[in-house]
């Protein structure tokens, strides 16, 4: 029998309104004929009361979170172990309870993996261009010295913010094959058309401003590119749009959004849930749900100007 405190999540952060995880774990819950037994819910937590909402699962009152923006580097400190990824990236996406204390898991690693390996991406011995240094973007650079890429420019609005990332990764895992480029800089344009593949993991691009786009010369992404958008609100980002247009293999930031969800709750159930098989429903019904949301906002918008 499985005890109660284990059939309760949450996804943590502020503003969460947005988040696709409740939906996304209701309907694995249905689907895995659990739904009566299992609850998830989005839990806004400002960044003063972080430590208040840690004692709270700490005691019980959840089995374990997920965090998102802005709290993925700050719960560090609030936690009692980290596993490997986590340390190594210093951002926590999962929290568990284990051992009477909680432990952060970096599961975006796992999950831009499996999506990257799904779309037959294989940047192993490749250069590779990263847009963005906050914690979406530790786990994918992570992931791809796990993988063994060549090189790694990265991009950055704060280019001070990349580089302290950069040396921070350096004296985490030994990697010191890259670069910073500011992200307005000529160079950036160069490492994108020397790179097999480019990830944008910076939010520029997301809801409510799906007109823009991180890389602020698209003329330099080319046929022998791959492109990864970890943005998901839109499905196809202006980024991705051109991407498609230039002959280059757009990936969109579905399928990682559903893989590390999967990997959390393996984890915080110890593995007695896990899904089976291929992952093409839950995303048909996540790429519907973000058409609805979509429409919804379409309509509020033309109400709002008549
Ligand atoms: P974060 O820690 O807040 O970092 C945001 C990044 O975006 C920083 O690099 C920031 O640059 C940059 N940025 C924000 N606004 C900008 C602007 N107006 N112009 C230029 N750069 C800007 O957020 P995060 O957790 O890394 O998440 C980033 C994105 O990844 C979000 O859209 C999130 O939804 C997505 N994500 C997707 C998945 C998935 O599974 N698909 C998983 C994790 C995250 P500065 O350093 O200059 O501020």
């Amino acid at each position: 029998m499985i005890p109660v405190e284990r059939r309760e999540f949450a996804v943590i952060g502020d503003p969460i309104a947005h988040s696709l995880s409740p939906e996304l774990f209701a309907f694995v819950f249905r689907a895995l004929g659990v739904a009566d037994r299992y609850r998830y819910r989005a839990w806004r937590v400002p960044a003063h009361e972080l430590p208040e909402a840690l004692e709270r699962v700490r005691r019980g009152m959840l089995a374990g979170i997920n965090v998102t923006i802005p709290h993925k580097e700050r719960v560090i400190p609030l936690l009692d172990a980290l596993d490997l990824r986590a340390a190594r990236t210093g951002a926590v996406n999962t929290i568990a309870r284990e051992g009477g204390g909680l432990k952060g898991y970096n599961t975006d690693v796992g999950g831009f993996l499996r999506a990257l390996r799904e779309a037959r991406v294989d940047p192993r011995g490749e250069r590779v261009v990263v847009l963005g240094a906050g914690g979406a973007a530790r786990a994918v650079l992570l992931a791809l010295v796990e993988m063994g890429v060549a090189h790694i420019a990265v991009g950055n609005r704060t280019r001070e913010r990349a580089e302290r990332l950069m040396k921070d990764l350096q004296a985490r895992t030994g990697f010191s094959r890259w670069e910073v480029v500011g992200s307005g800089d000529p160079a950036l344009s160069e490492a994108v058309r020397g790179a097999s593949l480019l990830v944008n993991a910076t939010s520029v691009g997301m809801h409510p401003y799906p007109q823009r786009c991180p890389l602020p010369d698209p003329s330099a992404l080319h046929p022998g590119l791959a492109v990864m958008d970890l943005v998901y609100n839109p499905l196809e980002t202006q980024l991705l749009r051109e991407a498609k247009g230039r002959g280059t293999r757009p990936i969109d930031g579905l399928n990682m959004l559903i893989y590390q969800a999967l990997e959390a709750l393996e984890i915080w159930t110890q593995g007695e849930l896990r899904w089976e098989g291929p992952i093409t429903d839950i995303r048909e019904h996540l790429a519907g749900v973000l058409h609805e949301r979509e429409e919804a906002t379409c309509r509020s918008e033309r109400s709002s100007s008549t």
